[in-house]
């Protein structure tokens, strides 16, 4: 299995970023957010693959945040890269993200305060699509965070339709705690959904119906550790009953084919 959303910090960082980040939404950790702590984790849910997704809140993080995400890729754990919208050297850097190897790049709106479908940013979408880089956006409320919501689903609609072709991920089945908005405005258009801290908010019933409205073959299972335990969300993802083709896909084959692996 692969798990598209996870997120693990430097060891010598890791207890404290934790500790403010749980302040903040009121989530208590399920690992030490250590590479070591993710590994230990994986092993207990059986899976074999899980994908960081590295955030700089500040534009002068970008590079070390970067040099580290693409450090520990190495054999079971993969890495997105991050770039801050006011970087002034962001294409330079998205060049660099790719000659490191790392998979894509994870943009988080509210974090780093910019809306989705903000023209100034579009070039920068637009030069990551050309450099065959997948885009991952947290989409919908974060809980450690007041309004606005800067990735809503009608925003992100927007992005979608105007980079085609781009391989995009809505985070947290298309907006998190937006979902009906979820159907109304992303359900169908040419992006990936992961399933990170869906299930457990959304009523089952509403999971499966977006997930098949949308298209079993464009959900990514993600869990968002260290803010769920990974063994649990597996077994969530169990008990909705799909048909075994349906949950290998989700749980492996589409990041499988979307990754290149
Ligand atoms: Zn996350």
């Amino acid at each position: 299995m692969i798990d598209f959303h996870v997120h693990c910090f430097p060891d010598a960082l890791s207890a404290k970023a934790l500790a403010l980040l749980s302040q903040a939404s009121g989530i208590a950790p399920l690992t030490d957010g250590t590479v070591q702590g993710l590994r230990e984790s994986m092993l207990r849910a059986g899976i074999a693959c899980s994908v960081n997704m590295p955030i700089a809140t500040k534009p002068d993080q970008t590079q070390s945040v970067n040099n580290w995400a693409a450090s520990i890729q190495v054999d079971d754990i993969l890495s997105f890269g991050t770039l801050h919208p006011k970087l002034e050297t962001w294409e330079d850097e998205a060049k660099r993200i790719r000659s490191l190897g790392l998979k894509g790049v994870k943009f988080h709106p509210d974090y780093q305060d910019f809306f989705v479908d903000d023209e100034a940013v579009m070039p920068i979408y637009e030069r990551l699509a050309e450099l065959e880089l997948i885009i991952l956006f947290h989409a919908g409320i974060d809980i450690g965070l007041p309004p606005p919501c800067h990735c809503p689903p009608d925003r992100l609609a927007r992005v979608v339709k105007r980079l085609e072709g781009a391989r995009i991920v809505a985070a947290h089945m298309g907006g998190f705690l937006r979902w009906n908005e979820v159907e109304e405005h992303l359900v169908g258009l040419d992006l990936f959904f992961d399933t990170a801290y869906g299930l457990g908010y959304l009523e089952p019933e509403q999971f499966v119906r977006i997930l098949r409205g949308h298209g079993v073959e464009r959900c990514l299972f993600g869990t968002d550790s260290p803010w769920a335990d990974q063994a649990v969300e597996v077994a969530k993802i169990e008990q909705l009953k799909l048909a075994p083709r349906d949950r290998e896909a989700v749980l492996e084959g589409n990041a499988r084919r979307l990754l290149q692996l």
